[in-house]
């Protein structure tokens, strides 16, 4: 019997390549190894302002995204997490036997109720302070073994150890403790500012996108910071470690050896450097994007395969609910 394994995405804008590597990647993987669930999660996606039009047109994207990057859906199961109510359903559940003290001690929703508070809008939902509640109920409905996580997800996955053992203590055994999947996947940092993360929010010029067309991002990695113009004494400037790491990330081992031989004689030269970036970084996302405009062309299929895949996934959500129901004292539909 394989493992299970659970990892979910925020349908937002279009995935780039820290997206990428630092997750998805890692995703199509796991495929091979695990029984695998993977899920868009447009709930998650109404905790922060948000427009309706985009929300159901970036879900149905980040699917069609998850599709032309791997994720299979004869092997895995990729499921919208709106379709497959019993979440929710868990998510009451939960929020009865989670406090509101250990609630109150997640930095996520620190962070980002500051960041909503300093903004115009100032609402800070019940939905964003009971997120981690939800994010509890998509792991352990599937009775999840692995969750990959990064850093900073390791305290929402603390948090859902901690409501298992709690329910199961309370009425009876029903989930595993699931544990978080370390894999070693890089930060990819901006191109523009390689100080820091790249991330959607610090604009368009900092992020490389995972479907850009060639130009552009040809363009990008040539304008990309090498030299941030700080001391940095013997150590590599962030950006150029940043290119580095790409093409680590891109897999071509013998480029990086060569050019990281020609840094430690002091001969490297940045031109070169990013021609060779850009060339992996376009061979990789050719395909992306060939797969992607070939899924474009049909989106009604797409919307059946993602519904049918939601049906199976809520197929095994029912089970975790049906016996949730019976310890817990309620009907069992
Ligand atoms: P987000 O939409 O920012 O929540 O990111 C979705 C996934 O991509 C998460 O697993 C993040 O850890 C990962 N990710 C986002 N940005 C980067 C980045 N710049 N480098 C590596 N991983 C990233």
């Amino acid at each position: 019997m394989k493992k299970t394994v659970l990892s979910c995405i925020q349908p937002t804008g279009e995935m780039h390549i820290g997206n990428y590597f630092g997750a998805i990647k890692n995703w199509v993987a796991l495929q091979d190894q695990y029984d695998c669930l993977y899920g868009v999660v447009d709930l998650h996606s109404m905790t922060m302002p948000y427009d309706p039009k985009e929300l159901r047109a970036n879900t149905l994207r980040m699917a069609i995204e998850l599709l032309a990057c791997g994720i299979d859906p004869e092997r895995s199961i990729l499921f919208v997490q709106s379709m497959v109510p019993e979440h929710t359903e868990l998510n009451w559940v939960f929020n009865c036997v989670t406090s509101y003290g250990e609630l109150s001690r997640m930095t996520q929703f620190k962070d980002k109720s500051e960041q909503l508070e300093s903004s115009t809008g100032k609402f800070v939902s019940a939905g964003l302070f009971t997120y981690p509640v939800l994010q509890a109920a998509d792991i352990l409905v599937y009775r999840a073994d692995f969750v990959p996580v990064g850093k900073d997800q390791e305290q929402h996955l603390e948090l859902s150890r901690n409501i298992a053992v709690r329910f199961n203590g309370q009425f009876g055994d029903c989930f595993p403790e699931p544990q978080p999947l370390f894999t070693k996947v890089p930060k990819v940092m901006s191109l523009a500012d390689p100080t820091k993360k790249m991330s959607k929010s610090l604009g368009d010029k900092h992020v490389v996108g995972l479907f850009e067309e060639e130009k552009s991002l040809r363009k990008k990695v040539k304008r990309a910071v090498t030299d941030t113009g700080e001391a940095t004494g013997d150590e590599m400037s962030p950006g150029v470690a940043n290119l580095f790491s790409l093409l680590e990330a891109c897999e071509k081992h013998d480029e990086h050896a060569e050019l990281m031989n020609a840094y430690r004689e002091g001969a490297l030269q940045y031109g070169p450097l990013k021609g060779v970036v850009a060339d992996a970084l376009v061979e990789l996302t050719q395909g992306f994007i060939a797969r992607k405009a070939e899924l474009e062309k049909d989106p009604g299929e797409v919307e059946r395969l993602i519904a049918r895949s939601s049906e199976r996934a809520r197929e095994r959500a029912k089970l975790t609910l049906d016996q949730v129901r019976k310890l817990t004292g309620l009907p069992v539909l």
